[in-house]
């Protein structure tokens, strides 16, 4: 049985949807000529937006899967998202299920999946929730886990935003931190595909994952992009995929080599010196924040003053070049240290610390 844990990094490459036989097994042999993929990809049942789009080929393509499996020996993956979806899988001899991003924020459908997943071993990718929220992705693993899953590996493939931006998800890289660090042992996949949406910022985005030591990639090829039924304009022709793949740079995790073990000590005792220092600091300046907060409460004076706050904004990030900081992350901290700064005053004011602003 194939183990996600198997290879670092880990590739999964193969179109959004299966089309037709042809398309299926045209960019599938094409790839596994590049060498350069693990594992084969194909949407059956596409979970779209809005109804009268494509929404998959349904079982009909599974037995192209079976071919490309029996012509190429490598195993191939498809996304369920209901428990008819996971029995037709393991009726055609799927290797691996993931769960798509829709079906992750939805607690019912994912323990209809882990139901009918009770007593079989199958490795299964579970992708992060179409929001940002942690602890629906942990759950929709613990569900998996807790039917006896033993092979499970996540997906981060980005989160939906409200309006129009460069990428069509937001990476929000610290979610998908957070994740490792709540679930240490699970492998993770970067799906740069559903995070860009285009095939400009693939490279980009792929090879922060592997700096970020993440454990591989899934990432959508078709025969011929431009005429893909579905995700068109973000997929890769398999040439395209293969150099993509070659070009990215994977480091090791970790080593020993004494001079490096030596200076990185030296340099992560600084950063606990600063980081002391920082929160010193954080912790005067609160401080003085609610001595403020006494001062406005004896004279009856509300709690926030645009002007102030828009000076101080205007001359922290007026700085941001001197310091070698970005404007954008001098205001989240500007932000975060103002969120605070209310909440210490209204606490004094109101005798209580109250509901947290933010
Ligand atoms: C897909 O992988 O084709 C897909 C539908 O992805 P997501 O669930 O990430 O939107
Ligand atoms: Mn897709």
């Amino acid at each position: 049985m194939v183990n996600l844990k198997s290879k670092k990094p880990l590739i999964i490459s193969g179109p959004c949807s299966a089309e037709t036989e042809e398309q299926t097994l045209a960019t599938c042999r094409a790839l596994a000529t590049t060498g350069v993929v693990d594992m084969f990809r194909a949407g059956i049942w596409k979970p779209r937006t809005r109804p009268g789009t494509f929404e998959g080929i349904g079982e009909k393509g599974l037995p192209w899967l079976q071919q490309v499996k029996q012509e190429t020996g490598l195993p191939v993956a498809i996304e369920v998202a209901t428990s008819r979806h996971v029995e037709l899988a393991l009726k055609y001899g799927i290797d691996v299920l993931w769960i798509g991003a829709r079906t992750t924020v939805n607690p019912f459908s994912v323990q209809d999946i882990a139901d009918a997943l009770r007593g079989v071993q199958i490795p299964v990718l579970i992708k992060n929730p179409m929001n940002p929220d942690v602890d629906l992705w942990q759950g929709a693993v613990q569900r998996i886990q807790a039917v006896g899953i033993q092979d499970i590996g996540l997906i981060h493939r980005g989160f939906s935003v409200f309006g129009s931006s460069v990428l069509r998800n937001n990476p929000m890289w610290h979610i998908a931190i957070e994740m490792r660090r709540r679930m240490p042992d699970l492998p993770i996949l970067c799906d740069p595909s559903h995070i860009c949406g285009n095939r400009k910022y693939l490279h980009e985005v792929a090879q922060r994952s592997a700096d970020l030591n993440y454990d591989g990639l899934i990432i959508e090829s078709h025969i011929n992009p431009d005429k893909a039924w579905s995700d068109a304009a973000q997929q890769l022709t398999p040439d395209a995929l293969a150099d993509l793949v070659r070009s990215i740079e994977w480091r090791k995790e970790n080593t020993d080599n004494p001079e490096y073990v030596r200076a990185l000590e030296q340099l992560r005792g600084q950063i606990d010196q600063l980081d002391a220092e920082l929160l010193g600091i954080l912790s005067r300046r609160m401080s003085v924040s609610d001595r403020i907060g006494q001062v406005k409460k004896e004279n009856n004076v509300a709690i926030l003053q645009t002007d102030r706050w828009s000076d101080i904004l205007e001359r922290v990030t007026s700085q941001a070049q001197k310091l070698n900081l970005s404007e954008d992350f001098l205001i989240k901290i500007l932000d975060a240290i103002h969120v605070e700064s209310i909440n210490h005053q209204n606490a004094v004011i109101h005798g209580r610390r109250t509901t947290d602003m933010n």
